[in-house]
């Protein structure tokens, strides 16, 4: 067990990389395979001990080597919060086609995140392929066939429908289309019932930030945050904890 988490750990870190590949590269519309990892500010060609997750960073003082320009710390975060997530999947789901679909989603999820939370979009390049993934990885694993492909359905019908009735009361787009494929996305990977988990903790946490941060700013009621990062968030939870959440919401009833 504990060479399955220092191994699930490497892998984080190494996934981690290449999802801040993907955050700063696909909402730019550049590939993802070329060219090699480059500093912006000089073009200094990384060498591969310039990309060690996280030890590199450390070691060169978040600075390029060549020309001394702060480098974000957005990169060591994200691997960490990648490996740290891997561990956490492969210390809770027994051995299985289920620990990859879980890592393949919280992948998913961590590049979701990362994008809406700077660039305010949910690219279809990402969610529309994770339905077709998700649903795969249900033929072989649970929550099955069957649960997933309702939870697409219930994922994409519920916002759609929140969106448009949103539309009809205040004339104006208060949720996008890439919050609908989202939520389809993760009913795929979930089943329908972990989307209605997603969608009670997503719309919790997200009001509960949004009343924070309009008490600090006195702001408007837009959310401040997209909605697309609460629904990452509120999906990782439904994955590690649904079960239990389900088994405690059912027991009100
Ligand atoms: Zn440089």
């Amino acid at each position: 067990m504990i060479f399955n988490l220092i191994l699930a750990g490497l892998i984080g870190l190494c996934i981690g990389s290449f999802l801040n590949v993907v955050i700063y590269r696909l909402p730019r519309g550049q590939s993802l395979a070329t060219p090699p990892s480059r500093c912006r500010n000089c073009g200094y060609l990384l060498r591969w001990y310039d990309n060690v997750p996280v030890l590199s960073w450390l070691f060169l003082r978040a600075r390029c080597r060549s020309c001394g320009t702060a480098v974000s710390w957005q990169y060591p975060v994200v691997e960490l919060i990648t490996a740290a997530l891997f561990l956490l999947v492969v210390w809770l789901t027994p051995i299985g086609p289920l620990v990859f679909a879980r890592l393949v989603l919280v992948s998913i999820l961590i590049a979701l995140f990362g994008i809406d939370l700077e660039h305010q979009i949910l690219p279809n390049a990402i969610t529309l392929p994770g339905i077709v993934i998700g649903v795969l990885f249900s033929l072989i694993a649970p929550p099955g066939i069957k649960d997933s492909l309702i939870g697409v359905a219930l994922g994409a019908g519920i916002l759609y429908a929140i969106a448009g009735g949103y539309y009809l009361w205040r004339r104006e787009e208060g949720m996008g289309m890439g919050d609908v494929k989202m939520l389809a996305m993760i009913g795929a990977f979930l089943g329908w019932k972990a989307v209605l988990v997603t969608l009670v903790l997503s719309s919790f946490s997200g009001a509960t930030i949004g009343l924070l941060l309009m008490a600090v700013q006195r702001g408007t009621m837009k959310f401040a945050l997209p909605f697309g990062t609460f629904l990452a968030i509120g999906a990782m939870i439904a994955m590690m904890a649904g079960d239990p959440l389900i088994a405690w919401y059912a027991g009100f009833f």
